[in-house]
């Protein structure tokens, strides 16, 4: 039985829980995930979030709000 041993890469369309798709290079031609960088807070911009609970920290100490 002849085995194909390398794996043939193909344009994979990668659909995410979020709603997200985009495309990338896999074995398979589509592939469902439930994170993707679109929608993780990794790839979302934890730092920026931080950074806005920053300001907002200032905010309410620059009015006496906190
Ligand atoms: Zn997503």
């Amino acid at each position: 039985m002849k085995k194909d041993i390398h794996p043939t890469l193909v344009t994979c369309t990668v659909t995410c829980a979020c709603g997200n798709t985009f495309e990338t290079k896999s074995e398979k031609d589509s592939m469902r995930i439930d994170i993707c960088n679109e929608c993780h807070p990794f790839f979302t911009g934890s730092e920026r979030m931080v950074d806005t609970a920053g300001r907002i920290d200032k905010f309410k100490k620059r009015y006496n709000m906190g």
